[in-house]
């Protein structure tokens, strides 16, 4: 593979945009790495959010990846356009469909299924888009993501711990979250404030537990965190459960509602929710 070549707007010339979130890896062993979890095949598709420059966009398509990479920035996109009319490997860019696009109004129930998802995640719209792409969990084979140390930690939080939350709960309700390694800021330019980690994300077939309904889970679980300081009792009733409801359910599972909820295991909400559902809708 040749190295890349000079592109008609010089890298120099792009100035990074906070408000994209753009810190650019500029490790090569990172990028091996986060290649090496994903363990892609040839010819599987990968859907890249945020190639940037497209270091990770040429590596993934150096292993043979068939590529959809969606970036929000027209300038990234010339980069890439310019990289690819420069280059002599013409079969390598084959292989990449390259979408300016906002991933977070993206149609990702057009994109061809199965797919893996890789990114290194403008850190903004991590959340909102690891929800996003739940909705699309049965299409989805393998997420490896680059993201804040600290929303990793959230997503791979065990009961009791003070980063367990409603990420942790409803991420491992459906997936098997593996958190793989944490990352310097020196791997990136410019330097994020922050520590960054790799997640790998593999949607089960079927959620972790079976409940009756899984948007009632959905509301006492986000319900329950909401109102992080309140009592579970409380905090329902302040996701609109009526009291008469919330007492009987806690009754039934067995939950004292004077418990926060980062006190309970995925196991208690789902008993929980079952109790609500059993109850009827008020
Ligand atoms: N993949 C590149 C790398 O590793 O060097 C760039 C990663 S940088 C952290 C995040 C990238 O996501 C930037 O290129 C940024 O422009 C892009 N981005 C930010 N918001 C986006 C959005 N809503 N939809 C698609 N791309 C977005």
């Amino acid at each position: 593979m040749p190295e890349r070549q000079a592109s008609k707007i010089k890298p120099k010339q792009i100035r990074a945009k906070k408000r994209w979130g753009q810190n650019f890896l500029i490790d090569a062993n990172i990028t091996r790495k986060i290649l090496d979890c994903a363990t892609i095949q040839p010819g599987e598709h990968v859907v890249e959010i945020g190639p940037g420059k497209g270091v990770l966009t040429q590596a993934l398509l150096e292993r043979k990846a068939q590529v959809t990479a969606i970036e929000i920035d027209k300038d990234l996109v010339n980069i890439i356009r310019s990289d690819i009319d420069a280059s002599e490997n013409t079969a390598l860019y084959k292989n990449l469909t390259l979408i300016q696009a906002d991933a977070l109004r993206y149609p990702f129930q057009e994109i061809q299924a199965p797919y893996k998802v890789v990114a290194n995640l403008p850190y903004y719209i991590s959340t909102p888009l690891l929800f996003r792409l739940l909705e699309e969990k049965t299409k989805i084979t393998q997420m490896v993501l680059m993201l804040q140390k600290e929303v990793a930690e959230r997503i791979a939080a065990s009961v009791g711990s003070k980063s367990y939350g409603a990420l942790s709960i409803i991420l491992q309700f459906f997936t098997e979250v593996q958190l793989v390694f944490t990352v310097s800021p020196n791997c990136f330019q410019p330097k994020p404030k922050v520590s960054s980690a790799l997640i790998s994300i593999t949607p089960l077939k079927t959620p972790r537990i079976h409940v009756k309904d899984e948007v009632l889970f959905l509301k006492v679980v986000k319900g329950a965190f909401s109102y992080r300081r309140k009592r579970l009792s409380n905090a329902l009733a302040c996701a609109g459960f009526s009291e008469a409801k919330i007492n009987a359910a806690l009754l039934k599972s067995n939950c004292d509602g004077t418990r926060r909820g980062e006190t309970l295991t995925i196991s208690e909400f789902a008993i929980l929710s079952d109790a609500l559902f059993y109850l009827g809708s008020d």
